[in-house]
């Protein structure tokens, strides 16, 4: 029987990656997630900081990242600036074999700079609400082969009153894609956020 990574048929830079990360086998979100997530089911998942849950949106996306595709196939969300800049540490170190190309949007640094980079060849957005919304409005963020949305931390999302900003964002981008919704805790509005916007989802609590 395979422990390891091995057991999802990854690509081999995938693979190799996880390797250099020192990542053996998945921790236990991961090994919930993974086989879900590779199947293009939407998913609820209760799980905390600490746990691999990063990795363990991180590693399909990056598996089903299209090299070829120039726009943005992927958007995460986060609640502040410095997850954002450390899921896209996540992607950057996940994806390096594939070349994977990420952007982290976040407020309070130059729109100009996060412009030039979703310009160029750019798989994966990570970003907060209230900056990513900005750019799809300027139209600086082409959301249309957007086909993975991942809300990381909806619970604190929502006690920073980014419901708006979220709702905002998922109106404007593609109907047809995977959600997948991480929280560390499941209260009623994480519950009707999930009801409103995820088909059929797959729950997974750790
Ligand atoms: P997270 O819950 O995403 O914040 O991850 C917590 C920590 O676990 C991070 O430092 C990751 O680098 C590490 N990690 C994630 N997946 C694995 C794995 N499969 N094996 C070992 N460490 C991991």
């Amino acid at each position: 029987m395979k422990i390891g990574f091995e057991k999802y048929n990854l690509q081999d830079e995938i693979l190799k990656s996880l390797k250099d990360l020192g990542y053996n086998k998945p921790t236990k979100v991961q090994e919930k997630v993974i086989g879900e997530a590779l199947l293009n089911k939407d998913l609820l998942v209760k799980a905390q900081t600490g746990t691999g849950k990063t990795a363990a949106f991180v590693i399909p996306i990056c598996e089903k990242i299209k090299w070829e595709d120039n726009n943005p196939q992927a958007l995460i969300l986060s609640p502040t600036r410095e997850l954002a800049i450390q899921i896209n540490e996540d992607v950057k170190n996940i994806g390096r074999y594939k070349r994977i190309k990420s952007t982290a949007l976040y407020g309070k640094s130059p729109f100009k700079d996060q412009e030039r980079e979703l310009k160029a060849k750019c798989h994966i957005v990570i970003g907060t609400p209230g900056r990513v919304l900005d750019h799809i409005d300027r139209g600086t963020f082409n959301v249309k082969e957007l086909k993975y949305l991942v809300i990381d931390e909806a619970d604190e999302m929502l006690n920073m009153g980014f419901i708006k900003q979220i709702e905002g964002v998922i109106r404007r981008i593609p109907k047809k894609k995977v959600t997948m919704l991480f929280s560390a805790t499941l209260p009623e509005e994480i519950k009707s956020l999930s009801a409103k916007y995820l088909d059929r989802p797959v729950e997974i609590k750790i």
